[in-house]
This record gives C-alpha cells, structure tokens and sequence, in this order.
C-alpha cells in the first residue's frame, strides 16, 4: 500500500499550501536524483504527493477518497525520466470531457521544477541536447456518468501528442536513404567534452546530440519528422472503462503516452477519472444506500413499495409492524466489485413519516387506537 501524501512530504493534514511547498522544495532539493545520493524513486514519490497536495480540487479528493488505484502518473515502472517529465493540465483540444494538455519540464536546474510546478500550463521553453529517446508519459482527466463508472463503458478519446511518424515508421530515416555511422561521435554515440574549472579539468561524457545516441545517422533525415521518427498528431484512443471504477481511480494505458524518439518506447497515458454524481444513487463503497419515507399505516398493516435500482424498479416488501429506521438489504443490486466478481447490495432504509395534518375523523381513529 502506497504511503500516506501527508507523510511523504512530513507535513500535517490541515497543512497550508505555503508549508506544502516549502516541504516539497526542501524534499525535493534533497533528494533530486541528478545529485549526489539522489534517490529517484524518492523523488518520483514526493513529486507525486506534492502533485497533488498543491492542487486545491485534487486535494480535496484526496482528503475524501484516499489514494487513487492503480498506478498515478509518474509512478510507472520505469517509464518517466525527470529529463524530460512531461504531466498535463488545463485545457486541451480533447472532446468528450477529456481534458489535458502537454508540458515538457527541464528538470536539469532544480529551480526550474519548481517554478514550472507552480505555473504549469505553459512550455519551459528550453529543451535538453541528450534529450532521453523514450516517450513521456501523459496524464489527463475524463469526467464520466454515474452510471458509466458503475457498468463500465468504451471510450474514443482525441489525444494530440506524440505519435510515431507513419512516413517513415518512426526510424527517421527518409525511406530509401543509406544509414551510416554518425560522424559527429565516430558511431559511439557519446562525446567527449573537457570542461575547464578552477578546480581543473573535467571529462564530461555526453550523448551525441547528432544521433542521439544511436551512433547512426541517416543520410536524409525524413521530411516529414525531420529526422525525430516522431510528430505531434491527433491520435484516437479507445479507453476501456472497467465497471465499478470510482471518483478519483486512475486508468493507465502502457505505451499510449507521447512516442518515443525514432522508435524508442513510449509513455504511459493516465487518466484521472472523474464521476459525476446521481442524484438518485449514493455510492458508498460497492454499495448503494437511499432512504424511504412510508406512511404509519404503511408500516403497521405491511405494503409493497416500488425501490428504483441500479438495475430498475424492484418491489419492496414492507412486513406488516415494521419499525421506523428499518434497513432493508437487496442483494447485489449495488455496484460491481471493480476487482473481483460479484456486486455490492442496496440498502433501503425506512423512516417512518408521521403525519402532521390530521382531519376530524382521522384524529378520532387514532384516538380509538391509542386506548
Ligand atoms: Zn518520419
Ligand atoms: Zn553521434
């Protein structure tokens, strides 16, 4: 079980947004895995609760539904490289209550992560020479129906992102042009370069920035990727609602994040979902729970009352005598189990209404009933 956010960042429940930043940056400084006894995966963890912490709205769920299933964006097994980290947010050109879009973070100067975090929405700007080949990861919000979270759904959804280029088959390569040894790097795919300092020279081994690594280039690069093997397009994404999902449950999509460079693996796509609530169904847990109101003489000479379920209308037998507050189980009309077979119950509870308005002769019976 994933560690409690608060905990991660060492920081009290009620904490402000101010003390949540200044925790996540002193965390953050700390444990940056560019630095000497950086630890990624700690960082990858701070960075996740501090993601979510700093988001008023994503807080709130939190506080609410605890941690999200699955895997939250940036916690996928290997995937994300903090060179080149890339998270949605505000608005996209998604249809269907998808929202997302792409920001791209130069993690080499701490300074700038912070900053970004704080006024994402917008590019860095700046992008890295040894850039990393693999794609990023995306991350982006879908509201859904009560009842598509109950029952499961499919989804088309519109990503704009990274896709491998079609031209030439993500290789970069113009088709039909020779391959051959980079010269910049002799086909190692790494350079050397001596630095220079007050403390004296320092080798500095870096990847190729005209292969990329690779140590071979081809002759024309592919015109219409330039020579990336990748472009941003609009890609159409079938999203698998399971039936049971819950507000705030996450959705992950392995290899549908932004393309890699030239082939390289890509990112993971994760979707954040969001259920709109009904105002008929109140989800708690598996189950659903509603009230209903019976008349005295309902409960005490017995009656079948119309229940609306998940499923539709059953009848509901109330027994004659019945007490006020009485709950009533139906069996596996309540949400299915997201994870193992079988569904949830619905549970009725009765309240007994008590008139307020009686007329002459109603009075006068229950006067007789009384003695
Ligand atoms: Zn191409
Ligand atoms: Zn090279």
């Amino acid at each position: 079980m994933a560690k409690d956010y608060y905990e991660i960042l060492g920081v009290a429940k009620g904490a402000t947004q101010d003390e949540i930043k200044k925790a996540f940056r002193k965390l953050a400084h700390q444990h940056h895995p560019d630095k000497k006894g950086g630890d990624e995966s700690k960082f990858k963890e701070i960075n996740q609760a501090y993601q979510t912490l700093s988001n008023t709205q994503k807080r709130q769920k939190y506080d609410q539904f605890g941690q999200a299933y699955g895997q939250p964006a940036g916690a996928g097994p290997g995937g994300v490289n903090w060179d080149d980290f890339s998270r949605a947010s505000g608005s996209g050109p998604f249809g269907g209550g998808f929202q997302s879009g792409n920001v791209e973070y130069d993690f080499g100067d701490l300074g700038d992560i912070v900053g970004d975090l704080f006024g994402f929405g917008r590019r860095s700007g700046r992008r890295r020479a040894s850039q990393s080949a693999a794609g990023v990861d995306i991350q982006a919000e879908m509201t859904i129906d009560f009842r598509e979270a109950v029952f499961g759904q499919e989804r088309v959804i519109d990503l704009y992102k990274q896709i491998n280029c079609s031209h030439c088959q993500g290789s970069g390569a113009e088709p039909g042009s020779k391959i051959e040894n980079c010269k910049t790097c002799g086909g190692q795919g790494q350079v050397e370069r001596v630095q220079q300092t007050v403390l004296g020279a320092f080798r500095n081994v870096t990847t190729c920035p005209d292969c990329h690594g690779e140590g071979k280039i081809s002759e024309n690069k592919c015109k219409e990727c330039r020579g990336e093997g990748r472009k941003k397009e609009s890609e159409k994404i079938k999203v698998k609602i399971p039936a049971g999902i819950n507000n705030g449950d996450t959705i992950r999509l392995a290899g549908k994040g932004e393309a890699g460079v030239r082939g390289a693996g890509g990112g993971d796509l994760y979707i954040n979902i969001l259920v709109t609530p009904d105002p008929n169904f109140n989800r708690v847990h598996d189950d659903i729970i509603s009230d209903l109101d019976v008349s005295f003489t309902q409960a005490a000479l017995g009656d079948k009352v119309p229940i609306v379920t998940l499923d539709g209308e059953v009848v509901l037998k109330i027994p004659a005598g019945m007490q006020s507050g009485k709950v009533f189980k139906l069996k596996d009309k309540g949400v299915p189990h997201l994870r193992s077979r079988g569904r949830g119950d619905h549970l009725v509870t009765v309240n007994i209404v008590t008139p307020t308005h009686l007329t002459r002769q109603q009075k006068k019976l229950l006067e007789e009933l009384g003695n």
